[in-house]
């Protein structure tokens, strides 16, 4: 084991002292063999005054594949964004995951996801978090942990110049194009009703489903954002909703926004409930608020 890696994870184990102790999804593995890292520790290093300490059985699957695998975005400039021509990520995403693998003391990897395949891949294993614009509402946290938010963003609403729409109240009985999976749709229907361009009779936050929705305004529902991003400019839909971190790149040439953003979205590292990785994300989620990192990384990334 390379000393660099050594280093990360015994100060892994040194930070997650006292949720580890307190953590029910422990491993039984005898001492030698939970932190390995220690077994091969060089005799005078601070392994030998380390304490020995179970990860939590997910954390050090994680550990003994020498890789994190993460849900990112892949065309989200400035959070989760994959350059065509090298294949590289780069964002605030992609260093925050990077930096989680840092601190397992293993290699990332990264697999492109969207709205609607985030949580069924994360569901299956596949990943094991989400760093993707992932927005935490009530609803989703009755399926899976979040951290608490390390960026708030708004949705706003992308148009064709064109069309004329400046406004909420220029959006009354248009097509607006959003993502499957998304709280884009349910957050324009409540800015539409507190701005009283609807009435809100039948608004039931609850049950609010975008395919069937018709009352001042209705909604198609794509699979992705470039889909949505062609179906515009064919004129398909007539407004494009999502969060402006997300629209940015869309937002070309004879576009604009409306004037109007609302529904503050703020995102958290989405984990399997309950799992040893929520325990680590919000413990390093909470660190790097406090120290600065994330206020550094929205600076690196001019997503201020
Ligand atoms: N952030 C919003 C959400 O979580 C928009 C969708 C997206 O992240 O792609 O629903």
């Amino acid at each position: 084991m390379k000393m660099k890696r050594f280093v990360s994870v015994a100060l892994t184990v040194l930070m997650l002292l006292p949720i580890l102790a307190g953590c029910g999804a422990k491993t039984e593995a005898p001492a030698a063999t939970a932190a390995p890292a220690a077994t091969e520790a060089p005799a005078e290093t601070a392994a030998e005054t380390t304490a020995p300490v179970a990860l939590a059985e997910d954390v050090q699957k994680i550990v003994d594949r020498g890789v994190l695998r993460v849900g990112v975005k892949n065309a989200v400039l400035g959070f989760g964004f994959q350059d065509e021509l090298t294949g590289e990520y780069s964002g605030m995403e992609i260093s925050l995951a990077q930096k989680i693998a840092e601190y397992l003391g293993v290699d990332v990897e990264f697999t492109a996801v969207t709205a609607a395949t985030r949580t069924e891949l994360l569901d299956s294993g596949d990943i094991d978090c989400v760093l993707a614009t992932f927005t935490i509402t009530e609803e989703r946290k009755k399926s899976w942990d979040f951290t608490t938010p390390y960026y708030t963003d708004y949705v706003t609403v992308l148009v064709e110049d064109a069309s004329g729409i400046k406004t909420l109240a220029d959006l009354k009985d248009k097509k607006v194009g959003v993502s499957s999976g998304s709280t884009s749709a349910k957050a324009l229907v409540k800015a539409m009703i507190e701005a009283g361009v609807l009435s809100g009779d039948g608004f039931d936050a609850d049950s609010f489903d975008p395919a069937t929705w018709t009352d001042g305004v209705s909604f198609a529902q794509y699979d992705d954002y470039p889909t949505i991003s062609t179906a515009l400019s064919a004129g398909e839909v007539d407004a494009f909703c999502v969060d402006k971190s997300i629209l940015a790149v869309y937002h070309t040439d004879g576009r604009s926004y409306i004037d109007d953003k609302f529904s503050p979205q703020e995102y958290g590292i989405a984990t399997t409930k309950g799992s040893g990785m929520s325990e680590l994300c919000e413990t390093l989620i909470t660190g790097w608020l406090a120290d600065g990192t994330i206020d550094a990384l929205i600076a690196e990334n001019g997503i201020a």
